[in-house]
Protein backbone atom coordinates (compact mmCIF):
# COMPACT_ATOMS: atom_id res chain seq x y z
CA UNK A 1 0.00 0.00 0.00
CA UNK A 2 0.51 3.95 -0.49
CA UNK A 3 1.39 4.48 3.28
CA UNK A 4 0.50 8.49 4.01
CA UNK A 5 -1.13 10.73 6.18
CA UNK A 6 -3.91 10.62 4.10
CA UNK A 7 -4.92 6.65 5.07
CA UNK A 8 -7.57 6.06 8.15
CA UNK A 9 -5.90 6.18 11.61
CA UNK A 10 -6.84 2.71 11.66
CA UNK A 11 -5.33 1.01 8.82
CA UNK A 12 -2.18 2.98 9.67
CA UNK A 13 -2.51 1.54 13.50
CA UNK A 14 -3.20 -1.70 11.80
CA UNK A 15 0.03 -1.64 9.98
CA UNK A 16 2.23 -0.09 12.62
CA UNK A 17 1.23 -3.19 15.10
CA UNK A 18 1.63 -5.91 12.59
CA UNK A 19 5.33 -3.96 11.80
CA UNK A 20 7.02 -1.57 14.03
CA UNK A 21 8.74 -2.92 17.54
CA UNK A 22 8.08 0.20 19.60
CA UNK A 23 10.33 0.90 22.22
CA UNK A 24 9.25 0.55 25.89
CA UNK A 25 6.37 -0.75 24.82
CA UNK A 26 4.16 -3.75 25.25
CA UNK A 27 3.93 -4.23 21.59
CA UNK A 28 1.15 -6.64 21.72
CA UNK A 29 -1.03 -4.38 23.58
CA UNK A 30 -0.83 -1.84 20.00
CA UNK A 31 -3.17 -4.75 17.89
CA UNK A 32 -5.64 -3.99 20.40
CA UNK A 33 -5.64 -0.45 21.07
CA UNK A 34 -3.62 1.30 18.81
CA UNK A 35 -1.09 3.60 19.11
CA UNK A 36 -1.26 7.68 18.50
CA UNK A 37 -0.40 8.87 15.15
CA UNK A 38 1.25 12.07 15.23
CA UNK A 39 1.41 13.92 11.74
CA UNK A 40 2.61 17.39 11.99
CA UNK A 41 3.76 19.46 15.11
CA UNK A 42 3.83 23.67 15.61
CA UNK A 43 5.13 25.78 18.26
CA UNK A 44 4.00 23.34 21.76
CA UNK A 45 1.43 21.88 19.87
CA UNK A 46 0.64 18.11 18.01
CA UNK A 47 -1.63 17.31 15.24
CA UNK A 48 -2.65 13.61 15.35
CA UNK A 49 -3.98 11.59 12.19
CA UNK A 50 -7.42 12.58 13.60
CA UNK A 51 -6.81 16.20 13.69
CA UNK A 52 -6.82 16.86 17.32
CA UNK A 53 -4.53 19.15 18.51
CA UNK A 54 -2.69 18.36 21.07
CA UNK A 55 -0.47 20.03 23.89
CA UNK A 56 3.12 18.89 23.86
CA UNK A 57 3.71 19.10 27.99
CA UNK A 58 6.78 16.63 27.21
CA UNK A 59 8.55 18.24 24.81
CA UNK A 60 8.41 14.88 22.99
CA UNK A 61 10.92 13.05 24.71
CA UNK A 62 12.39 16.35 26.63
CA UNK A 63 13.81 17.44 23.35
CA UNK A 64 12.64 19.74 21.44
CA UNK A 65 13.66 23.28 23.25
CA UNK A 66 12.74 25.67 20.73
CA UNK A 67 9.65 24.01 19.60
CA UNK A 68 8.82 22.31 16.52
CA UNK A 69 8.22 24.17 12.99
CA UNK A 70 11.67 25.76 12.81
CA UNK A 71 11.98 26.26 8.97
CA UNK A 72 16.00 27.55 10.04
CA UNK A 73 16.95 24.37 10.98
CA UNK A 74 15.19 22.68 7.59
CA UNK A 75 16.99 25.05 5.60
CA UNK A 76 20.68 24.63 7.57
CA UNK A 77 20.06 20.61 7.11
CA UNK A 78 19.04 20.91 3.47
CA UNK A 79 21.99 23.31 2.70
CA UNK A 80 24.21 20.82 4.66
CA UNK A 81 23.44 18.00 3.07
CA UNK A 82 23.81 19.19 -0.07
CA UNK A 83 27.54 20.80 0.37
CA UNK A 84 28.98 17.82 2.36
CA UNK A 85 26.12 15.38 3.78
CA UNK A 86 28.59 13.18 5.32
CA UNK A 87 32.00 12.52 6.29
CA UNK A 88 33.84 10.70 9.20
CA UNK A 89 36.08 12.62 11.83
CA UNK A 90 38.20 9.50 12.69
CA UNK A 91 41.51 9.25 11.06
CA UNK A 92 42.79 12.94 11.20
CA UNK A 93 39.99 13.92 9.28
CA UNK A 94 37.49 16.73 10.32
CA UNK A 95 35.03 18.87 8.79
CA UNK A 96 33.81 22.77 9.62
CA UNK A 97 30.70 22.02 11.31
CA UNK A 98 32.25 19.78 14.18
CA UNK A 99 34.90 22.85 14.31
CA UNK A 100 32.21 25.58 14.80
CA UNK A 101 29.64 23.06 17.65
CA UNK A 102 32.95 22.07 19.17
CA UNK A 103 34.10 25.62 19.56
CA UNK A 104 30.85 26.63 21.01
CA UNK A 105 30.34 24.15 23.21
CA UNK A 106 33.68 25.07 24.80
CA UNK A 107 32.45 28.52 24.84
CA UNK A 108 28.95 28.03 26.39
CA UNK A 109 30.31 25.51 28.85
CA UNK A 110 31.34 26.64 32.16
CA UNK A 111 35.01 26.69 33.53
CA UNK A 112 37.53 24.51 31.64
CA UNK A 113 35.01 22.43 29.93
CA UNK A 114 36.54 23.24 26.58
CA UNK A 115 36.89 19.80 24.91
CA UNK A 116 34.14 17.88 22.73
CA UNK A 117 34.02 13.95 22.20
CA UNK A 118 30.94 13.24 19.64
CA UNK A 119 27.96 10.80 19.69
CA UNK A 120 25.08 10.00 17.88
CA UNK A 121 22.87 9.87 20.90
CA UNK A 122 22.65 10.28 25.27
CA UNK A 123 22.85 6.88 25.47
CA UNK A 124 26.30 6.46 23.12
CA UNK A 125 27.97 9.60 25.22
CA UNK A 126 27.23 7.93 28.09
CA UNK A 127 29.18 4.61 26.84
CA UNK A 128 31.99 6.91 26.31
CA UNK A 129 32.05 8.73 29.68
CA UNK A 130 32.54 4.99 31.04
CA UNK A 131 35.58 4.27 28.76
CA UNK A 132 36.97 7.35 29.21
CA UNK A 133 36.46 7.78 32.71
CA UNK A 134 38.36 4.22 33.25
CA UNK A 135 40.78 5.29 30.94
CA UNK A 136 41.64 8.17 32.41
CA UNK A 137 42.77 6.18 35.20
CA UNK A 138 44.56 3.96 33.38
CA UNK A 139 46.83 5.57 31.34
CA UNK A 140 47.25 7.70 34.64
CA UNK A 141 48.84 4.44 36.32
CA UNK A 142 45.60 3.58 38.33
CA UNK A 143 44.19 0.96 35.95
CA UNK A 144 42.21 -1.06 39.05
CA UNK A 145 40.08 2.65 39.85
CA UNK A 146 37.34 1.47 37.09
CA UNK A 147 34.18 1.21 39.59
CA UNK A 148 31.51 4.05 38.54
CA UNK A 149 29.08 4.81 41.06
CA UNK A 150 25.43 6.30 39.88
CA UNK A 151 22.27 6.20 41.46
CA UNK A 152 18.92 4.25 41.73
CA UNK A 153 16.52 5.52 39.44
CA UNK A 154 18.42 7.57 37.81
CA UNK A 155 18.15 7.41 33.76
CA UNK A 156 21.10 7.26 31.63
CA UNK A 157 20.43 5.55 28.69
CA UNK A 158 19.44 1.83 26.97
CA UNK A 159 22.83 0.84 25.51
CA UNK A 160 24.12 -1.84 27.30
CA UNK A 161 26.72 0.55 29.55
CA UNK A 162 24.70 3.29 30.37
CA UNK A 163 21.67 1.09 30.80
CA UNK A 164 23.84 -0.55 33.61
CA UNK A 165 24.68 2.91 34.57
CA UNK A 166 20.69 3.79 34.85
CA UNK A 167 19.63 2.50 38.13
CA UNK A 168 16.06 1.17 36.53
CA UNK A 169 15.36 -2.51 38.15
CA UNK A 170 12.99 -3.05 34.81
CA UNK A 171 15.97 -2.61 32.66
CA UNK A 172 18.52 -4.62 34.60
CA UNK A 173 16.11 -6.99 34.74
CA UNK A 174 16.02 -7.88 31.22
CA UNK A 175 19.31 -8.37 28.93
CA UNK A 176 21.86 -9.21 31.22
CA UNK A 177 22.48 -5.17 32.84
CA UNK A 178 24.66 -4.09 34.41
CA UNK A 179 27.65 -4.81 32.95
CA UNK A 180 30.28 -5.31 35.84
CA UNK A 181 32.18 -2.81 38.13
CA UNK A 182 28.89 -0.35 38.43
CA UNK A 183 27.65 0.56 42.21
CA UNK A 184 24.72 2.10 42.60
CA UNK A 185 23.37 4.23 45.50
CA UNK A 186 20.08 5.69 46.70
CA UNK A 187 18.45 9.01 45.22
CA UNK A 188 18.08 12.11 46.54
CA UNK A 189 14.09 11.85 46.38
CA UNK A 190 12.68 13.06 49.38
CA UNK A 191 9.12 13.25 49.28
CA UNK A 192 9.13 9.15 48.76
CA UNK A 193 11.87 8.30 50.73
CA UNK A 194 12.93 11.57 53.02
CA UNK A 195 10.79 9.72 56.62
CA UNK A 196 11.03 11.93 59.14
CA UNK A 197 13.85 13.75 58.12
CA UNK A 198 13.75 17.50 57.04
CA UNK A 199 14.82 17.62 53.33
CA UNK A 200 17.84 18.96 54.13
CA UNK A 201 19.32 16.46 56.43
CA UNK A 202 17.58 14.23 54.07
CA UNK A 203 20.16 15.50 50.92
CA UNK A 204 22.99 15.54 53.34
CA UNK A 205 22.31 12.13 54.50
CA UNK A 206 21.80 10.64 50.74
CA UNK A 207 24.90 12.34 49.57
CA UNK A 208 27.16 10.79 52.50
CA UNK A 209 25.67 7.46 51.09
CA UNK A 210 28.33 8.37 48.09
CA UNK A 211 31.21 9.22 50.83
CA UNK A 212 30.44 5.33 52.53
CA UNK A 213 30.06 3.38 49.21
CA UNK A 214 33.43 5.31 48.72
CA UNK A 215 35.22 4.00 51.35
CA UNK A 216 33.42 0.86 51.33
CA UNK A 217 34.99 0.43 47.51
CA UNK A 218 37.74 1.82 48.43
CA UNK A 219 38.76 5.34 47.04
CA UNK A 220 41.39 3.87 44.68
CA UNK A 221 38.78 1.55 43.02
CA UNK A 222 36.56 4.19 42.03
CA UNK A 223 36.67 6.00 38.74
CA UNK A 224 33.72 8.19 38.74
CA UNK A 225 30.18 9.52 40.06
CA UNK A 226 27.36 10.07 37.41
CA UNK A 227 24.67 11.84 37.56
CA UNK A 228 21.89 14.07 36.46
CA UNK A 229 21.72 17.53 37.94
CA UNK A 230 17.86 16.52 38.59
CA UNK A 231 16.61 13.20 37.50
CA UNK A 232 14.22 13.52 34.73
CA UNK A 233 12.95 10.28 33.47
CA UNK A 234 12.91 8.95 37.34
CA UNK A 235 10.04 11.29 38.02
CA UNK A 236 11.69 14.90 38.09
CA UNK A 237 13.08 14.50 41.54
CA UNK A 238 14.91 18.02 42.44
CA UNK A 239 17.37 17.44 45.09
CA UNK A 240 17.63 19.33 48.38
CA UNK A 241 20.10 22.08 48.49
CA UNK A 242 22.25 20.53 50.72
CA UNK A 243 22.62 17.85 48.00
CA UNK A 244 25.29 18.23 45.81
CA UNK A 245 27.68 20.96 47.68
CA UNK A 246 27.77 17.49 49.63
CA UNK A 247 28.53 15.84 46.36
CA UNK A 248 30.91 18.11 45.40
CA UNK A 249 33.02 17.73 48.23
CA UNK A 250 33.19 14.38 48.77
CA UNK A 251 34.49 13.97 45.19
CA UNK A 252 37.14 16.49 45.56
CA UNK A 253 38.11 14.74 48.46
CA UNK A 254 38.69 10.96 47.52
CA UNK A 255 39.77 12.12 43.94
CA UNK A 256 36.52 10.78 41.87
CA UNK A 257 35.62 12.20 38.33
CA UNK A 258 32.41 14.18 38.75
CA UNK A 259 30.05 13.46 35.92
CA UNK A 260 26.81 15.60 35.25
CA UNK A 261 24.31 13.97 32.63
CA UNK A 262 22.54 16.96 31.17
CA UNK A 263 20.97 15.09 28.43
CA UNK A 264 17.70 16.71 29.72
CA UNK A 265 18.94 19.68 31.99
CA UNK A 266 21.07 21.32 29.60
CA UNK A 267 20.55 23.49 26.91
CA UNK A 268 18.23 26.03 29.14
CA UNK A 269 15.83 23.27 30.77
CA UNK A 270 16.57 24.71 34.47
CA UNK A 271 16.81 28.34 33.39
CA UNK A 272 20.86 28.31 32.67
CA UNK A 273 22.19 26.45 29.98
CA UNK A 274 23.27 23.61 32.25
CA UNK A 275 21.57 21.86 34.89
CA UNK A 276 24.68 21.40 37.53
CA UNK A 277 25.59 25.17 37.39
CA UNK A 278 21.52 25.75 38.30
CA UNK A 279 22.13 23.14 40.97
CA UNK A 280 25.57 24.92 41.71
CA UNK A 281 28.68 21.83 40.99
CA UNK A 282 31.42 21.35 38.52
CA UNK A 283 31.57 18.17 36.83
CA UNK A 284 34.84 17.13 34.83
CA UNK A 285 32.52 15.72 31.87
CA UNK A 286 29.02 16.86 30.77
CA UNK A 287 27.29 14.28 28.66
CA UNK A 288 24.77 16.02 26.17
CA UNK A 289 22.11 14.95 23.72
CA UNK A 290 18.36 16.46 23.15
CA UNK A 291 18.11 19.63 23.64
CA UNK A 292 21.84 19.99 21.59
CA UNK A 293 19.60 20.08 18.53
CA UNK A 294 16.42 20.27 19.90
CA UNK A 295 15.46 16.80 19.03
CA UNK A 296 15.66 17.93 14.82
CA UNK A 297 18.61 15.78 14.36
CA UNK A 298 20.27 12.83 16.74
CA UNK A 299 23.10 13.97 18.26
CA UNK A 300 24.89 13.81 21.58
CA UNK A 301 28.03 14.15 22.89
CA UNK A 302 30.72 14.54 26.23
CA UNK A 303 31.98 17.97 27.00
CA UNK A 304 35.60 17.16 28.67
CA UNK A 305 37.61 19.06 30.99
CA UNK A 306 40.95 20.20 30.04
CA UNK A 307 42.55 17.62 32.09
CA UNK A 308 40.90 14.47 30.99
CA UNK A 309 40.99 15.66 27.15
CA UNK A 310 44.60 16.01 27.87
CA UNK A 311 45.41 12.81 29.81
CA UNK A 312 43.42 10.68 27.10
CA UNK A 313 44.72 12.66 24.23
CA UNK A 314 48.31 11.63 24.97
CA UNK A 315 47.54 7.87 23.55
CA UNK A 316 44.98 6.68 20.95
CA UNK A 317 41.74 6.43 22.36
CA UNK A 318 40.23 3.45 20.52
CA UNK A 319 36.41 4.11 20.33
CA UNK A 320 33.81 6.42 18.14
CA UNK A 321 31.06 6.16 16.15
CA UNK A 322 30.32 6.58 12.58
CA UNK A 323 28.08 9.60 13.34
CA UNK A 324 30.44 11.10 15.90
CA UNK A 325 30.34 14.73 14.60
CA UNK A 326 28.03 14.29 11.97
CA UNK A 327 28.00 17.59 9.51
CA UNK A 328 24.12 17.66 8.98
CA UNK A 329 23.50 17.06 12.75
CA UNK A 330 26.41 19.50 13.99
CA UNK A 331 25.27 22.01 11.18
CA UNK A 332 21.81 21.80 12.78
CA UNK A 333 22.65 21.83 16.41
CA UNK A 334 24.65 24.80 16.01
CA UNK A 335 21.66 26.77 14.71
CA UNK A 336 19.57 25.10 17.08
CA UNK A 337 22.24 26.95 20.24
CA UNK A 338 21.83 30.73 17.86
CA UNK A 339 18.46 30.85 18.42
CA UNK A 340 18.16 29.43 22.11
CA UNK A 341 20.98 32.33 22.24
CA UNK A 342 19.69 35.12 19.87
CA UNK A 343 16.37 34.76 21.38
CA UNK A 344 16.98 35.34 24.74
CA UNK A 345 15.00 31.82 25.86
CA UNK A 346 16.98 30.45 28.36
CA UNK A 347 17.29 33.70 30.41
CA UNK A 348 13.36 33.64 29.33
CA UNK A 349 13.08 30.40 31.13
CA UNK A 350 14.92 31.72 34.40
CA UNK A 351 13.29 35.12 34.40
CA UNK A 352 10.19 34.99 32.69
CA UNK A 353 8.10 32.37 31.41
CA UNK A 354 10.03 29.62 34.12
CA UNK A 355 8.42 32.02 36.82
CA UNK A 356 4.92 31.85 35.43
CA UNK A 357 4.69 28.31 35.07
CA UNK A 358 6.26 28.01 38.78
CA UNK A 359 3.23 29.83 40.09
CA UNK A 360 0.93 27.98 38.02
CA UNK A 361 2.19 25.02 38.33
CA UNK A 362 2.70 25.71 42.56
CA UNK A 363 -0.86 26.05 42.68
CA UNK A 364 -1.70 22.79 41.73
CA UNK A 365 -0.55 21.93 45.59
CA UNK A 366 -4.20 22.48 46.49
CA UNK A 367 -5.50 19.41 44.15
CA UNK A 368 -7.04 16.79 47.05
CA UNK A 369 -4.84 14.35 44.86
CA UNK A 370 -2.12 16.06 44.99
CA UNK A 371 1.26 15.82 47.77
CA UNK A 372 3.72 17.94 46.56
CA UNK A 373 3.85 20.10 43.22
CA UNK A 374 7.97 20.83 42.66
CA UNK A 375 9.91 22.41 39.58
CA UNK A 376 13.03 24.37 38.58
CA UNK A 377 12.71 25.72 35.43
CA UNK A 378 10.76 24.34 33.02
CA UNK A 379 10.65 20.84 34.78
CA UNK A 380 7.90 19.86 37.28
CA UNK A 381 6.57 17.09 38.90
CA UNK A 382 3.24 16.28 41.07
CA UNK A 383 3.57 13.32 43.48
CA UNK A 384 -0.46 11.60 43.59
CA UNK A 385 -1.33 10.78 47.03
CA UNK A 386 -4.03 9.70 49.15
CA UNK A 387 -2.81 11.05 51.98
CA UNK A 388 -0.78 14.64 51.96
CA UNK A 389 0.48 14.51 55.48
CA UNK A 390 1.94 11.16 55.33
CA UNK A 391 3.06 11.37 51.77
CA UNK A 392 1.44 7.79 51.52
CA UNK A 393 1.42 6.23 48.09
CA UNK A 394 -1.65 4.98 46.84
CA UNK A 395 -2.28 1.54 47.71
CA UNK A 396 -3.40 -0.32 44.22
CA UNK A 397 -0.38 -1.05 42.18
CA UNK A 398 2.07 1.48 42.10
CA UNK A 399 1.60 3.31 38.71
CA UNK A 400 -1.90 2.72 38.02
CA UNK A 401 -3.83 6.15 39.24
CA UNK A 402 -0.82 7.75 37.50
CA UNK A 403 -1.52 6.01 34.48
CA UNK A 404 -5.49 6.68 34.79
CA UNK A 405 -4.25 10.66 35.18
CA UNK A 406 -1.89 10.49 31.81
CA UNK A 407 -5.08 8.62 30.21
CA UNK A 408 -6.98 11.67 31.57
CA UNK A 409 -4.24 14.00 30.28
CA UNK A 410 -4.77 11.91 26.58
CA UNK A 411 -8.54 13.10 26.26
CA UNK A 412 -7.98 16.22 27.33
CA UNK A 413 -5.51 16.90 24.39
CA UNK A 414 -2.43 17.49 26.91
CA UNK A 415 0.61 15.43 26.89
CA UNK A 416 1.89 14.80 30.34
CA UNK A 417 3.80 11.27 31.33
CA UNK A 418 3.90 9.41 34.44
CA UNK A 419 5.95 7.72 36.24
CA UNK A 420 4.48 5.48 38.70
CA UNK A 421 2.20 8.32 40.78
CA UNK A 422 4.50 10.86 39.68
CA UNK A 423 2.72 13.61 37.28
CA UNK A 424 6.05 14.97 35.48
CA UNK A 425 6.18 17.92 32.53
CA UNK A 426 9.06 19.33 30.48
CA UNK A 427 7.34 21.50 27.68
CA UNK A 428 9.14 23.27 24.95
CA UNK A 429 11.48 26.03 26.18
CA UNK A 430 9.33 28.49 23.89
CA UNK A 431 5.97 27.93 25.64
CA UNK A 432 4.13 31.10 25.90
CA UNK A 433 2.20 32.28 29.44
CA UNK A 434 -0.90 31.94 27.52
CA UNK A 435 -0.21 28.43 27.16
CA UNK A 436 1.10 27.29 29.89
CA UNK A 437 -1.87 28.49 31.58
CA UNK A 438 -3.94 25.77 29.47
CA UNK A 439 -1.66 23.41 29.98
CA UNK A 440 -2.25 24.04 33.91
CA UNK A 441 -6.10 24.31 33.15
CA UNK A 442 -5.76 21.03 31.56
CA UNK A 443 -3.70 19.20 34.14
CA UNK A 444 -6.27 20.30 36.79
CA UNK A 445 -8.96 18.90 34.79
CA UNK A 446 -7.09 15.57 34.21
CA UNK A 447 -6.39 15.51 38.46
CA UNK A 448 -10.54 16.07 38.94
CA UNK A 449 -11.33 13.35 36.27
CA UNK A 450 -9.13 10.87 38.01
CA UNK A 451 -10.62 8.53 40.52
N1 LIG B 1 20.70 10.58 29.87
C1 LIG B 1 19.55 11.11 30.29
C2 LIG B 1 19.54 11.94 31.52
C3 LIG B 1 18.38 10.91 29.56
O1 LIG B 1 17.23 11.42 29.99
C4 LIG B 1 18.43 10.15 28.39
C5 LIG B 1 17.21 9.91 27.59
O2 LIG B 1 16.11 10.14 28.02
C6 LIG B 1 19.65 9.59 28.01
C7 LIG B 1 20.77 9.84 28.76
C8 LIG B 1 19.76 8.74 26.79
O3 LIG B 1 19.73 9.50 25.66
P1 LIG B 1 19.32 8.82 24.26
O4 LIG B 1 17.92 8.36 24.40
O5 LIG B 1 19.54 9.95 23.29
O6 LIG B 1 20.27 7.72 24.01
Amino acid sequence: PQISNHMPTAELQALDAAHHMHPFTTNDELTQKGARIITRADGVWLTDSDGNRILDGMAGLWCMNIGYGRSELADVAARQMRELPYYNTFFQTTHVPAIALAQRLAELAPGDLNHVFFAGSGSEANDTNIRMARTYWQIKGQPQKNIIISRWNGYHGSSVGSGSLGGMKGMHAQGGLPIPDIHHINQPDWWSEGGEQSPEEFGLARARELEQAIETLGADRVAAFIAEPVQGAGGVIIPPATYWPEIQRICDDHDILLIADEVICGFGRTGNWFGSQTTGWRPHIMTIAKGLSSGYQPIGGSIVCDEVASVIGGEEFNHGYTYSGHPVAAAVALENLRILDEEGIVTRVAEDTGPHLRAAWESLADHPLVGEAKIIGMMASIALTPDKSARAPFAAEAGTVGYICRERCFANNLVMRHVGDRMIISPPLVISKQEIDTLVERARRSLDETH
